[in-house]
C-alpha cells in the first residue's frame, strides 16, 4: 500500500517535497493555506490549520502527518495524536521550536551550550539582565518570530516596552546576552520514530538583515574539534527531545571557538537547501524518509563545496520567469529552484546551488547566478 504522507502548510517546503515523494513512491498531500500557494501541485485541501474540524477532515485520508511550518497549535496536534493519527514531529517535540523561553529552559535540562538567557516580564527586569550582561542584550518574542521578526538588540529596559505591553498575564520576553560572533552555524540532522539519525556536515550561514541569504557548505576552515562538538550537540538535542523528521540547530561560533545554541527548526530548512543539490541524500527526501519510518539516506557530500544563495524578491513585479530562464542560460551548472511565488521585497521566491571543487569558483557562480534576479 502507497503510504499517505500529509504536510500542513502550503509553502516552498512542503512544494520542494513534492520530487522527492514521487521518487520515494509516497504519496504526498497538503493541506494548503490559501489557493495558489507554493505547493498548490500537491495540496488536496485548502483551510485553516488552527482549525481542528479543518485539520482533522484533511488526516482522514493521510497516514502520517508532518508539516511545511510550526505553527500548528498544541491543542490540534494533542488531539491528532490522541485521535491516534501518526504525526512526525510530535508535539512534545515541536513546542520546542514553537517557543523560545520553552526550548532555552529544555536545552538547559540537556546540558547544551546557549548564550545566557533569562525570562523578563517588565522593563526593570529587562534592565537587570543589561546590567549584568555587558550593557547590552538581545530581546525576543517567545512565539511567533521569523527572520529576524521578533528580534531586537537593546541598551535599556524601555527598549522594549511596546512588547512588554502586549504580553497577556503571565507571559514573559526572551532575553539573552549579546553574542558576540565570529559566524553562525547550522548542523542538521534526521531522526527516525525508533531512533535512528544521521548528522549531516555542519555548515556555515551568513544572513543579512536578519534573513539567511547563503549557505557554505560544508563550513569553511571547520576543524575536526567543530564538526564534531556540532554534531554531538544536534544529536543530542534530537535525541533529547525525541524530534522525528529532520533538525536544523542554529549556531553561534565564538572567537574563542565555542558553539552556543541559537535556535531549532523541526523540518526541512533554509540551511539545508544545499543537499538537494550537494549531498548523497537532500533534506526533504531525508524528512520523508524519516516521518514515512523509511531507511535514511547518507548525508554525506557528493562535492567538496556546495554554495546555496537564495533568490528574494525585488521592487518590481512580474518577469521573474524571464529572470530564471536568464539565470538557466548564463550559468547552466547552476541548479536554479523556484517556489512559483509572485515576487514581493525580501520575499524568498527561489534559490541556487552550486557545487564545485574550488570554493572561490563556486561561491562566484552561485551569486552570479542569483544575481541576475537583483
Ligand atoms: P528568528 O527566529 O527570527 O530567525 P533568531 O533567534 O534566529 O530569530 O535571531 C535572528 C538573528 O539575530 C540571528 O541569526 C542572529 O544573527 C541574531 N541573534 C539572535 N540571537 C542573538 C544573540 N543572543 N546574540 C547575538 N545575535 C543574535
Amino acid at each position: 500500500m502507497t503510504v499517505r504522507v500529509g504536510v500542513i502548510g502550503g509553502g516552498q517546503l512542503a512544494r520542494m517535497m513534492i520530487a522527492p515523494a514521487v521518487e520515494l513512491g509516497l504519496d504526498l498531500r497538503v493541506l494548503a493555506e490559501d489557493e495558489g500557494m507554493s505547493a498548490r501541485l500537491a495540496a488536496t485541501a485548502v483551510g485553516d490549520y488552527r482549525d481542528l474540524d479543518t485539520v482533522r477532515a484533511f488526516v482522514r485520508d493521510v497516514d502520517v502527518v508532518t508539516f511545511d511550518h510550526e505553527h500548528v497549535p498544541q491543542e490540534v496536534l494533542r488531539a491528532l495524536v490522541a485521535d491516534g493519527v501518526r504525526v512526525h514531529p510530535g508535539p512534545d517535540a515541536l513546542q520546542y521550536a514553537q517557543d523560545k523561553l520553552v526550548m532555552r529552559a529544555r536545552l538547559a535540562e540537556l546540558g547544551v551550550p546557549q548564550p545566557d538567557w533569562a525570562p523578563v516580564d517588565d522593563a526593570g527586569e529587562l534592565q537587570r539582565f543589561i546590567d549584568d550582561h555587558g550593557g547590552g542584550a538581545v530581546v525576543k518574542t517567545p512565539r511567533g518570530g521569523y527572520d529576524g521578526k521578533g528580534v531586537r538588540v537593546v541598551r535599556a529596559g524601555g527598549e522594549a516596552d511596546d512588547w512588554f505591553a502586549g504580553l497577556a498575564e503571565g507571559e514573559a520576553l526572551l532575553a539573552e546576552e549579546l553574542v558576540s560572533f565570529t559566524r553562525e552555524l547550522a548542523q542538521q540532522i534526521a531522526r527516525r520514530p525508533g531512533g535512528q539519525m544521521v548528522a549531516y556536515p555542519v555548515v556555515e550561514t551568513v544572513q543579512r538583515d536578519g534573513v539567511c541569504a547563503e549557505v557554505i557548505a560544508p563550513a569553511p576552515g571547520a576543524g575536526a574539534r567543530v564538526q564534531e562538538v556540532a554534531e554531538r550537540i544536534g544529536l543530542s538535542i534530537a535525541e533529547g527531545i525525541g524530534v522525528t523528521g529532520m533538525l536544523a540547530v542554529e549556531l553561534f561560533e565564538t572567537d574563542d571557538e565555542r558553539l552556543l545554541v541559537n535556535e531549532l527548526a523541526m523540518r526541512p530548512h533554509n540551511s539545508g537547501h544545499w543537499s538537494q543539490d550537494g549531498a548523497v541524500t537532500g533534506q526533504f527526501e531525508q524528512h520523508l524518509r524519516a516521518v514515512a519510518d523509511l531507511p535514511l539516506g547518507h548525508p554525506e557530500p557528493r562535492s567538496p563545496w556546495t554554495v546555496m544563495v537564495n533568490i528574494l524578491g525585488g521592487p518590481e513585479q512580474g518577469a521573474l520567469e524571464d529572470r530564471f530562464a536568464s539565470a538557466m542560460s548564463e550559468h547552466p551548472g547552476a541548479k536554479i529552484h523556484t517556489y512559483g511565488k509572485s515576487p514581493r521585497p525580501g520575499r524568498k521566491v527561489g534559490h541556487v546551488n552550486v557545487t564545485g571543487d574550488e570554493l572561490d569558483d563556486v561561491v562566484y557562480t552561485a551569486r552570479a547566478a542569483a544575481a541576475r534576479f537583483l
